[in-house]
């Protein structure tokens, strides 16, 4: 009797354990993606610092690249 109730408890701790994993699996697909999806998006680098950034976060002047308004100026 014991020795059953110790088997189900057993069945029950690794359904847990395999449903974390997998979750956590399934979390780490979605952040390796994000990952890359990042890495394809264009930078530019800041001429003003030579700051690395997003092209979509930076601030075009007279067709040249910076990394915000105060290095703009200059
Ligand atoms: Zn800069």
């Amino acid at each position: 009797m014991i020795f059953r109730l110790l088997i189900a408890i057993v069945l029950i701790a690794l359904g847990f354990f395999l449903i974390r994993r997998l979750r956590l699996h399934l979390r780490q697909d979605k952040k390796n993606k994000l990952e890359q999806n990042n890495q394809y998006q264009e930078t530019i680098c800041c001429k003003q610092c030579g700051l690395r950034l997003p092209k979509s976060e930076a601030i075009e002047k007279n067709g040249v690249f910076y990394c915000s308004e105060e290095h703009t100026e200059k």
